[in-house]
């Protein structure tokens, strides 16, 4: 059996008790006995008065309540930088997980309590009014990007109601990013070619000093095997890639472990993205994480208002992981995350013009 992330207090809103996430979420966390609240700012006060860390604090409350605003938003990419044209399904908002890199803990420093909306029947509609409108598209939709796909999974059964919408469906691509290993609810499923589950990939090094309650490396890639064989499609995200001494080692081990499990022809794609922050986050990671190695080196602030690694850098790994990578399958499709076409050029010696294609992924086919 495997150990539940540690939820300490759950909120449920009024109007969310009937719902089938509301109660598996209540039955997986029992015996906690879960106060009835009339929103989230309710929950957020209760938190804010006891907590002095209420970042870390809203990682262990949960509150269960619905989406009242749309579940499916384009990704909103960021200025300057190549977006590669994907939806959001905004299923829930912050995660049990800590990295000390996340950029949630400042997204949502005004409410970080962990949200998990119950009626997520409700975005079919919204996905079904996406592709009416563009027939011939092809859509890729995740819901990792405001919170961890899998962490809550075998507890809420997000992907239980998720599954069976997109199985089949040819316009579709669901990808569910995570660095956990909770796929038992996923492999009771087959006929899931259309569906692609990511794992955030880090050396061991990084994740045992960054990631905190984060699976190892191996173990994810165990779990990336299973789904693999479950016939899922596979993803991997090199992101945040973060130098440290040793790096090269460390992340050229990583591809190589990844090949010793997973076909790369079930690979669909791969992206790279270097470490990068708001410059306001810098205390927020000192005080909440003072062993982090994040803010060692030499960072710049680049056009989009963010800090990353100088560009010589970034273009030297990038340009060894994607080898590394490209030396198993060199039609693997490898790709940058919210960098310049500059830095896609000098990487790749090309850049997308992806704004006018419904996905970047697809401009080569
Ligand atoms: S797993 Fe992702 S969402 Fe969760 S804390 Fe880490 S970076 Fe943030």
């Amino acid at each position: 059996m495997k150990k539940l992330p540690l939820i300490e207090k759950i909120y449920v809103e009024k109007g969310a008790e009937s719902y089938k996430i509301t109660n598996s979420l209540l039955q997986s966390f029992h015996p906690i006995i879960p106060q009835t609240v009339s929103n989230a700012e309710e929950a957020f006060a209760d938190l804010a008065k006891t907590s002095e860390d209420p970042i870390g604090e809203g990682k262990k409350r949960l509150f269960i309540g619905k989406q009242n605003g749309a579940f499916l938003k384009k990704c909103p990419g960021t200025k300057k930088m190549v977006c590669c044209n994907y939806y959001v399904l905004n299923i829930a908002t912050q995660c049990s997980l800590n990295c000390s890199y996340c950029i949630l803990q400042e997204y949502f420093q005004n409410n970080p309590i962990l949200k998990v909306f119950c009626n997520i029947q409700d975005c079919f509609a919204e996905i079904d009014q996406l592709t009416h409108s563009k027939p011939k598209g092809i859509f890729r939709i995740g819901t990792g990007e405001f919170t961890d796909s899998l962490a809550l999974d075998e507890a809420a059964g997000f992907s239980s109601e998720l599954i069976p919408y997109f199985q089949g469906k040819e316009n579709l691509i669901l990808e569910l990013k995570t660095k956990t290993t909770k796929i038992a609810n996923l492999l009771k499923h087959k006929n899931v070619g259309n569906i692609a589950i990511a794992w955030s990939l880090n050396p061991d090094p990084i994740i045992e000093r960054e990631e905190e309650g984060a699976d190892k490396l191996e173990d994810r890639l165990d779990a990336a095997r299973a789904c693999q064989e479950n016939g899922y499609k596979i993803a991997f995200h090199f992101d945040p890639i973060i130098l440290y001494p040793g790096w090269e080692n460390g992340y050229r081990d990583t591809v190589q472990k990844i090949f010793e499990r997973i076909n790369p022809e079930k690979i669909v794609w791969i992206s790279l993205g270097g470490f990068r922050y708001r410059p306001s986050m810098k205390n927020m990671i000192r005080e909440r994480f003072p062993e982090s190695g994040l803010l060692v080196g030499e960072q710049v602030l680049c056009e989009d208002g963010k800090m990353r690694y100088l560009k010589s850098l970034r273009v030297e790994a990038y340009r060894k992981i994607a080898g590394w990578i490209k030396s198993h399958g060199p039609s693997l499709r490898v790709y940058l995350c919210m960098e310049s076409p500059e830095m896609w050029r000098k990487v790749f010696k090309k850049a997308p013009m992806c704004q006018e294609k419904d996905d970047l992924l697809f401009d080569d086919e």
